[in-house]
C-alpha cells in the first residue's frame, strides 16, 4: 500500500497527459463558465468619454460658489450640444457626457434652483465628480488574461469594454458509462439484489459544473461483450468516465477491456480514502477515468482527478483542486496508509471556517454525504488529527 502514488503524484500523472482543446469564438453573452483561450483587450476607452459621476450641474469650477445661468441639459445618451461658458451651467445626469468648457460637476444636493438659473452654494474643484475618459481602462488594455475562468464579473467587464466575442477552448464532451448488473434506473421498482443507479446522475452534475458536456450512456451489466461494445463506442469523446468494475473482483471488467481496446493505463489505485481503485489511461485523444462504483468514491475521485483534468483541458491556468483553509471541528482518526477526504459541514467560527465531520464516512454512504458541503483533506498518519487542527478542504 505504501507504494501507491499519493493524491498529488497521481494528479501530476493525469495532468501530464492533458493538452488544451482548440479554441472557438464565443459570444460574451454566452461566455460565463468558459475559460479564456487568448488575452482579451478593451476595444474602447472605459468610460468611453468624460462623464458625470452625479446628478447635478456641469460648471467651470472657478465660477463656484455663485449663481449661474442654465444653458442646456446633458442626459445619459443625449449630450448637450451647447458648451459651458463663463458664468454658465448645464444640467447633467449620472453617466452623461460632460459638456465642452465644463471642468467639474456640482451635485444637485449642493444647489438651489432659481428659474433659468442655478445657485451653487459650495465651491467645487477642477475634476470633481467627473469620471475621466479611460479612467477605468484604456482601449487596448488587458481586461482578462488567457487561462482565466470567466465568471459574471469578467464577462461583465468584457462586455463593458466592447469585447462582443472572445476565444474560449471548446467545451469537452465527456461520455459517462455506469457498469453493474445490479443497477436499475430510479423510477421503477427494485428487484432482488438491485439498487438504483446514481453515479451517472452525480457525475453528469459534476461534469456540467466543471464546464463539460456530459453524454450519459445507457448503463451496462457486468457482461464482457456488452461492456466492450459500450466502451468502444464511448472512446472518441474528449473524455470517458466509467463507474464501477475497476476493482479486483471477478466482475470487474473495465480495466482489462480498456487495455484490449488500446487504452494506455497511466494510473491504477491511489493512496486515498475513499476511492483507492481509481484508474486513468489515455486512448488516441480520449482521457479515460475509471471511477470506483461506491458513490462517495466516485464523488471524491471526480473532484481529485477528473475535474482538474477537465479544467486543464479547457485551458484553465489554475485547474485545481482548489483547496481552501479551515479548522477541524472535531478529532478525526487518521488512516495509516491513505490520505482521506472526510465529508464535513462548514460553519463560521469567529473568522475561521470550522469543518464538522459528519457521521457515516463509509464509501457507500451517499445519503449521509448529502449533508456535507466540504471534503476535508486529512493526511495519512497515526492516531488522531485533533480538533482545532488547521486543514484544507474542497467545497462540494
Ligand atoms: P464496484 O466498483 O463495481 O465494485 O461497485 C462498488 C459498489 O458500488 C457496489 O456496492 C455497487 O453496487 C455500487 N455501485 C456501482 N455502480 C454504481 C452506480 N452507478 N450507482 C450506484 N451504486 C453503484
Ligand atoms: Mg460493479
Amino acid at each position: 500500500m505504501a507504494s501507491l502514488p499519493s493524491i498529488d503524484d497521481a494528479l501530476a500523472l493525469v495532468l501530464a497527459e492533458v493538452a488544451p482543446l482548440a479554441a472557438e469564438p464565443v459570444a460574451v453573452t454566452a461566455a460565463a463558465g468558459r475559460v479564456l483561450a487568448a488575452d482579451a483587450h478593451a476595444v474602447v476607452d472605459l468610460p468611453p468619454f468624460a462623464s458625470s459621476a452625479m446628478d447635478g450641474y456641469a460648471v467651470r469650477a472657478a465660477d463656484t460658489p455663485g449663481t449661474l445661468r442654465l444653458v442646456g441639459q446633458s442626459a445619459a445618451g443625449a449630450p448637450s450640444p451647447r458648451a459651458v461658458g463663463a458664468g454658465e451651467a448645464v444640467e447633467i445626469s449620472t453617466g452623461a457626457v460632460v459638456p465642452a468648457g465644463a471642468d467639474a460637476v456640482v451635485p444637485v444636493e449642493q444647489t438651489s434652483a432659481v428659474p433659468g438659473q442655478v445657485e451653487v452654494r459650495a465651491a467645487v474643484v477642477t475634476g470633481e465628480n467627473i469620471r475621466p475618459q479611460g479612467g477605468d481602462l484604456k482601449a487596448g488594455d488587458l481586461v482578462v488574461a488567457a487561462g482565466a475562468a470567466l465568471g459574471p464579473t469578467q464577462v461583465g467587464a468584457l462586455a463593458a469594454a466592447g469585447a462582443a466575442s472572445v476565444a474560449c477552448a471548446r467545451r469537452p464532451r465527456v461520455a459517462v458509462l455506469a457498469t453493474g448488473s445490479e443497477l436499475r434506473a430510479p423510477g421503477g421498482p427494485l428487484g432482488p439484489g438491485q439498487i438504483y443507479e446514481s453515479n451517472t446522475t452525480l457525475l453528469a452534475a459534476q461534469l456540467a459544473s466543471a464546464g463539460a458536456e456530459p453524454v450519459v450512456l445507457p448503463p451496462v451489466a457486468d457482461d464482457e461483450a456488452a461492456t466492450r461494445a459500450a466502451l468502444e463506442g464511448a472512446l472518441g469523446h474528449d473524455a470517458l468516465v466509467t463507474s464501477g468494475g475497476v476493482s479486483v473482483g471477478p466482475h470487474d471488467l473495465v480495466r482489462g477491456l480498456l487495455a484490449e481496446l488500446g487504452v494506455r493505463e497511466v494510473l491504477w489505485r491511489v493512496a486515498v480514502k475513499p476511492g483507492k481503485p481509481v484508474s486513468f489511461g489515455v486512448a488516441a485523444s480520449t482521457l479515460v477515468f475509471g471511477l470506483p462504483g461506491n458513490p462517495v468514491s466516485s464523488l471524491v475521485g471526480f473532484e481529485l482527478f477528473v475535474r482538474p483534468a477537465l479544467r486543464a483541458l479547457q485551458g484553465d491556468r489554475d485547474p485545481g483542486p482548489r483547496y481552501l483553509p479551515g479548522v477541524l471541528g472535531a478529532a478525526v482518526r487518521r488512516d495509516p496508509a491513505r490520505d482521506q477526504l472526510v465529508r464535513a459541514r462548514r460553519r463560521l467560527g469567529g473568522d475561521a471556517v470550522v469543518l464538522e465531520p459528519l457521521g457515516g464516512q463509509e464509501s457507500h454512504m451517499i445519503g449521509r454525504a448529502a449533508g456535507a458541503d466540504a471534503l476535508v483533506l486529512v493526511r495519512r498518519g497515526d492516531g488522531e488529527l485533533a480538533a482545532g487542527s488547521p486543514v484544507r478542504y474542497l467545497p462540494v
